[in-house]
């Protein structure tokens, strides 16, 4: 298999958002935009990650779509199974909800609730032995950036969870590159900067696993509808994570049809 037969996945993190009507308003949306320009699921994966207490409801209200369309965990616990963990919710826990897809080491987790790199360990070891496919994020600061340090600081995070991942588990990561200072503040990394480090972090993956060739690497930073075009032609960006843009319906599928006209 070829990098250019990697499915592009777009997916939306809807984060600490929205209340629970626009949330049914902004499904309800999608739905109805998929019927007018429906997007095949063999050019696009599509998902959704809506906060914890939402997710069974948005599962169900999007069994209904014309295509499939994931809902994705924002967290997963550190801790396996079950058992006296108050305000936790376990990867078995999920995968029992059929709850089948997590996002772990967003910047906003490692940043503001102290998810330090042992403990991604053990969410990423536990969320892909109860059967989860992970979206794994990656990124550097503007310091880090700035020092020239870019590339050392990301690669390091994808060496960081080698150890938990078995040969066969490959298939069930995904890698979101997410530069820091891109998200949320309107700036994108150029799309010939975000290409060169997709293209070091497949490099990366093809010596550390031997997936580098199969593994979708999104790209995840104020992606939009306008940029959205320019970031799908670049060969190692095979999708986007997107934050603020997915909480519109048109913009999400706009997005989304941008990287499926790649295929
Ligand atoms: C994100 O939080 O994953 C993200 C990419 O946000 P935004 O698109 O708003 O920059």
């Amino acid at each position: 298999m070829s990098v250019s037969a990697i499915i592009p996945w777009v997916v939306g993190n809807w984060k600490m958002n929205p209340v629970q009507a626009d949330a049914c308003a902004l499904v309800r949306s999608m739905k109805e935009l998929l019927e007018i320009a429906p997007i095949a699921e063999a050019q696009c994966h599509l998902g959704v990650a809506p906060i914890s207490i939402a997710l069974t409801q948005i599962q169900a209200q999007l069994s209904t779509a014309n295509r499939a369309v994931y809902t994705v965990a924002q967290d997963v616990s550190r801790i396996p199974g079950t058992g006296a963990y108050t305000g936790e919710v376990s990867a078995e826990l999920l995968a029992d909800s059929n709850i089948g897809y997590v996002l772990v080491g967003h910047s906003e987790r490692r940043e503001l609730f102290a998810d330090t790199v042992e403990i991604l360990k053990a969410k990423i070891k536990n969320a892909l032995n109860a059967g989860l496919t992970v979206i794994y994020c990656v990124g550097e600061s503007l310091e880090q950036r700035e020092a020239g340090q870019a590339e050392a600081v990301v690669l390091q995070q994808i060496c960081d969870i080698a150890a938990v991942v078995e040969a066969e588990q490959w298939k069930r990561i995904v890698i979101a590159y997410e530069p820091i200072w891109a998200i949320g503040t309107g700036k994108t990394a150029s799309p010939q900067d975000a290409q060169a480090m997709h293209a070091q972090i497949r490099q990366g993956l093809s010596q550390i696993t031997g997936y580098g060739e199969t593994i979708a690497i999104l790209y995840g930073g104020s992606v939009k509808p306008e940029n959205a075009v320019e970031l799908a032609t670049c060969p190692d960006i095979n999708g986007a994570l997107v934050g603020g843009a997915s909480l519109n319906a048109e913009s999400f599928l706009q997005i989304a049809q941008a990287f499926a006209n790649t295929q």
